[in-house]
């Protein structure tokens, strides 16, 4: 099973993405959590992202494509995987065509979580996060038990440096801009399956989870 999650930032891919992979044995790679832990770690592949993360833009495809590349190379994707947010650009898509042709393998479906633009700017500068665990909340949508506190695990949520308002505006702007094409691309191949990402996070989980389960 190969999907891929796509949707503007703050669609609820990676909500739905931590649901998904509840029901379903295949791994979530996330490219910007990867580039997070590589910032985090400060390896070289996050001096390379940090500075285009900091200000909204898409890290180069070169570098990018590698990562995925690798990745779904690795053991524990040979099963499936769940893409959340690659490709971003049309030069990604077929670079992931041409990877998953050498691999013999195919894309099954396209999950693109639509939700109105201006909803996105609340959604995301709202965005906490478990410092342990990654676990996404919402200060308003989906808020924790307690106030800055991991229902989960007790961890500290924080804000992502990306999530302040001039440079989601930019993240959207630049995000708009590429995923049209993208959408076209998948839908051409027949395997876009679009989902209302504007209702409670529990009916959009019933829509992905009903699509997967009916591949
Ligand atoms: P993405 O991975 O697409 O950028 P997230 O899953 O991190 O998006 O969600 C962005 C923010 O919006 C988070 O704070 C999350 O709790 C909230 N959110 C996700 N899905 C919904 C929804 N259906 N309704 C309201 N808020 C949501
Ligand atoms: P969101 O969906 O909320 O924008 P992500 O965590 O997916 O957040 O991405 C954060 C940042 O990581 C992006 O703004 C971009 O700089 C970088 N990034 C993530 N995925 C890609 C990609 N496929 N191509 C280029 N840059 C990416």
């Amino acid at each position: 099973m190969n999907i891929i999650l796509m949707g503007l930032p703050g669609a609820g891919k990676g909500t739905q993405a931590s649901e998904i992979v509840k029901k379903f044995p295949i791994p979530h790679i996330s490219t910007g959590d990867m580039f997070r832990k590589a910032i985090k770690d400060k390896t070289d592949l996050g001096k390379k992202a940090e500075s285009y993360m900091d200000r909204g833009e898409l890290v180069p495809d070169e570098v990018t494509v590698g990562i995925v590349k690798e990745r779904i190379s690795e053991d524990d994707a040979k099963k499936g995987f769940l893409l959340d947010g690659f490709p971003r650009t049309i030069d990604q898509a077929e670079a992931l065509n041409s990877i998953m042709q050498e691999l013999d393998r195919e894309i099954d479906a396209v999950i693109n979580i639509e939700v109105p633009e201006e909803e996105l700017m609340n959604r995301l500068t709202g965005r906490r996060i478990c410092e342990k665990c990654g676990t996404t909340y919402h200060l308003v949508f989906n808020p924790p038990k307690v106030e800055g506190v991991c229902d989960l695990d007790g961890g500290k949520l924080y804000q992502r440096e990306d999530d302040n308002p001039e440079t989601v505006a930019n993240r959207l702007e630049v995000n708009v801009k590429q995923s049209k094409p993208i959408i076209t691309y998948y839908q051409d191949k027949g395997v876009l399956r679009n989902i209302d990402g504007s209702r409670d996070i529990d009916e959009v989980t019933k829509d992905v989870i009903n699509i997967l389960e009916n591949l």
